[in-house]
């Protein structure tokens, strides 16, 4: 029996798709127990059925999927008890049920094992046989077996949304992808197809290479003007983290590597479109293989660049584009520069067969706020133009040409979030402040991009968070000090007379310089943050330098440590700090403390240990900022970027939020300054707990600004106690969440928190 369990694995992995593993395994099971069928029904949740999804044996009368409801027959009682059933008469157990699509009235031995995958009822196994009898324990053993076996494939096949077949009704296509920016939308399909494509280039050689090389330069000087002129038509209307991918574009245009690859390429005796396909192609697949989730996404990047200088290598010129009114923009590979190519008015809603949550089409669409879609492999792209489509950003679901109650419903949804959102832009001039007049500063976190007057526009109080190590990470090396002065500058200058708060490079874990590679078994473990630009004091000293040198004059900056574990690694960093203080002091001329402004200090709480070791290092910073992202992962324990453990990833953790409580206690009483720079701050749920907490300093990006405004502008500060006292003794996230959500939608704010928000 070993070597038939051995096979059939063998058999359903090597499957090529979903629906011939299935009918692989009911074969093969059939035969292996010799009996008379094998049928395996998979469960849809939304519709509370178990669907058949393929059987050997039974004869089916119907033309339509099989369906049993929850609840009943054997199937139902085997998933609900989660273990298997074995009856050698099953037609005589009460919960039996007849089916009248199937003619099964003579079988009376089944066996029904649920298919569950950590914790989730996927589905059932059933085997039955016209004659009484028990299956033996081996056999049941056996079943159990690949019941364990299918969990995995069915819930392979549901993340990529190819259940969709089985359980939807015939009236409902729906595609399920990563939900990537929250919203709904309901319009026409408009797909947009690349320019070109390198995939379609036929390698040929040439026996003009200089010729090549100068055709491959005018190329590139092409797309740099046209990259220009997007990223022109996309400023003040887009968010400015959006807008860092034009600089991405221009800083791999610039960077020797892809440019001289391609030109060594073209002198090894290739045409340049062959050369400018080898070397993206290569490069995409580099991307593609790396462990982190966000860097992967750059796959998509560097390919848009790629097919842009292509199609000015074959004289393709974008025709004009006529999107038809409020359209929703769907293609194989949303890109940001295909975005900026259209009319962004009519441009409702996005929908991607690539790319997931950190996609640059992502943060677009969340900055523009519009509802996206992406990663729905599934997705037949080619006949979808001009259909009516759904997009649910709240979920991922994505429905094609829906009946007209789906249509009414998320007309509904859609009518009410427009208006939502239109009034949180209303109250962007008033203060945060709650009902009661407690005051809230909102800061922003910025990335890259700082040319938009988010100062004026936002209504913050400057910045809670300058991720320096975005612009490290898109570099080819290290940048020099100088270039670090003028970059810091530019932030410091637009923010002028509101605070910033830089951090120090946080690079490590998931966050890879290209430029330094470390291979670590835990990166997020490992060599991150604080501890390696201590160990690095050439790095760290001169970013700190380029740092103070940038706010002569402006005197707004803060610096902030990341990762920090232990009390003696802000000694060291503070003694290196006040060192290049005194260092650029010199260099200037001017006298320490008159001319030269000393920054203001502070540490990220964002591992556990810092927790209890907050007295230890008052007397050496000014204030305290919490990074709940990271925060999260080291309490539970929980890789932030694995999507197995995805759902046990959740700052509603009870744990979590006594440890945000505490954090608050002490800071109070040491008189502190304490801010959240983390995710936490930037949700609604998550904002109110942090005021109930005490918290009055919450950054985010700019997306939540208004929203959170609006929220706290609505709440009273005298209700959070009790909510505070009764999500601390709740047993789990759920009954944290349920808390959170009736006390909003007490407030009137349930708009807010609709599913998934
Ligand atoms: C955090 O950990 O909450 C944080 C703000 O930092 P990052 O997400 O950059 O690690
Ligand atoms: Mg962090």
């Amino acid at each position: 029996m070993l070597r038939d369990l051995q096979r059939i694995v063998e058999a359903v992995n090597q499957a090529p798709d979903f629906e011939l593993a299935l009918r692989t395994m009911v074969r093969q099971i059939k035969a292996a127990l010799d009996t008379d069928s094998c049928t395996v029904y998979v469960a849809d949740h939304d519709q509370q059925m178990f669907v058949m999804a393929a059987t050997d044996g039974l004869e089916i009368r119907s033309e339509t999927p099989i369906k049993i409801a929850f609840g009943e027959g054997v199937i139902s009682l085997a998933a609900r008890r989660e273990e298997p059933l074995n009856f050698a008469d099953a037609s005589s157990h009460p919960a039996f049920i007849h089916i009248p699509e199937v003619i099964e009235s003579q079988y009376k031995a089944m066996l029904a094992a649920p298919v569950i995958h950590r914790r989730r009822v996927l589905g059932v196994v059933v085997v039955q046989q016209h004659q009484a009898r028990a299956f033996t324990s081996d056999e049941e053993a056996f079943v159990v077996t690949l019941a364990a076996q299918l969990a995995a494939v069915i819930a392979h096949a549901e993340a990529k949304g190819l259940l969709h077949q089985f359980k939807q009704s015939p009236w409902l296509e729906t595609f399920k992808g990563h939900p990537a920016a929250p919203g709904v939308a309901m319009g026409e399909a408009y797909v947009v197809t690349p320019l070109a494509r390198l995939s379609e280039v036929t390698p040929k050689r040439t026996d003009m290479p200089e010729h090549e090389v100068r055709r491959f330069r005018s190329a590139v000087a092409r797309t740099r003007q046209e990259l220009n002129e997007l990223s022109e038509r996309m400023k003040h209307q887009v968010a400015e983290e959006s807008l860092a991918i034009f600089e991405v574009y221009h800083a791999m245009l610039d960077s020797a590597s892809l440019g001289q690859e391609v030109e060594q390429t073209i002198n090894e005796g290739w045409r340049a479109q062959t050369a400018l396909k080898k070397v993206v192609e290569q490069l995409v697949e580099q991307f593609e293989n790396l462990d982190d989730d966000y860097i992967r996404e750059r796959a998509s990047d560097v390919r848009d660049l790629g097919q842009r200088i292509l199609s000015h290598l074959q004289d393709r010129s974008r025709r004009h584009l006529e999107t038809p009114a409020k359209c929703i923009l769907v293609a194989d590979d949303v890109t940001a520069t295909m975005l900026a190519e259209l009319p962004h008015s009519d441009i409702i809603a996005m929908v991607g067969v690539r790319g997931s949550g950190n996609s640059h089409a992502a943060i677009m669409a969340r900055s523009m706020g519009i509802p996206a879609v992406l990663g729905l492999a599934d997705l037949d792209i080619s006949e979808l133009g001009g259909q009516t489509l759904i997009v649910d950003g709240y979920n991922g679901d994505v429905f094609v040409n829906p009946p007209l109650q789906v249509e009414q419903e998320y007309q509904l949804l859609a009518d009410e979030e427009l208006a939502l959102r239109q009034k949180v832009m209303q109250g962007r001039h008033l203060p945060a402040e709650t009902t009661d007049g407690v005051r809230v500063q909102l800061q922003l976190n910025v990335g890259l991009n700082t040319e938009r007057d988010w100062l004026s526009e936002l209504n913050v109080q400057g910045v809670g968070l300058y991720r320096t190590e975005i612009p490290f990470m898109m570099q080819e090396r290290l940048p020099t000090e100088h270039e670090q002065v003028a970059l810091y500058g530019q932030v410091l200058e637009q923010f002028r007379g509101a605070p910033v708060v830089m951090r120090t490079l946080d690079v490590g874990g998931d966050k890879p310089l290209p430029y330094l590679p470390m291979s670590e078994e835990n990166p997020f473990l490992g060599w991150r943050g604080i501890r390696m630009t201590l160990d690095h004091p050439d790095i760290f000293l001169v970013q700190i330098r380029a740092m103070l040198r940038a706010s002569v004059g402006r005197n707004n900056l803060r610096i902030l440590l990341p990762m920090i574990t232990s009390a003696d690694e802000v000694d060291e960093a503070v003694r290196m700090i006040h060192q290049a203080y005194h260092e650029v002091a010199e260099e200037l001329e001017c006298s320490v403390d008159e001319q030269l402004y000393q920054p203001q200090i502070g540490v990220m709480i964002e591992v556990p240990a810092m927790i209890y070791q907050l007295h230890l290092v008052a007397d050496k910073v000014d204030f305290f900022s919490v990074g709940t992202n990271d925060l999260t992962q080291y309490m539970l324990a929980v890789d932030r970027n694995n999507s197995r453990v995805a759902d046990l990833y959740d700052t509603y953790h009870p744990a979590v939020l006594h440890a945000l409580q505490q954090i608050a206690l002490r800071c109070q009483e040491l008189n502190k300054p304490l801010s959240v720079c983390g995710e936490f701050a930037g949700e609604p749920g998550g904002a109110i707990l942090l005021l109930a907490m005490g918290y009055r300093n919450l950054s985010m990006n700019s997306y939540n600004i208004d929203r959170i405004r609006w929220i706290i502008r609505h709440i009273a500060a005298a209700d959070l106690p009790e909510l505070l006292r009764q999500v601390l003794a709740a047993r789990s996230p759920q009954q944290v969440r349920k808390r959170v959500i009736l006390a909003l939608e007490n407030a009137g704010l349930g708009g807010f928190v609709r599913a998934g928000a």
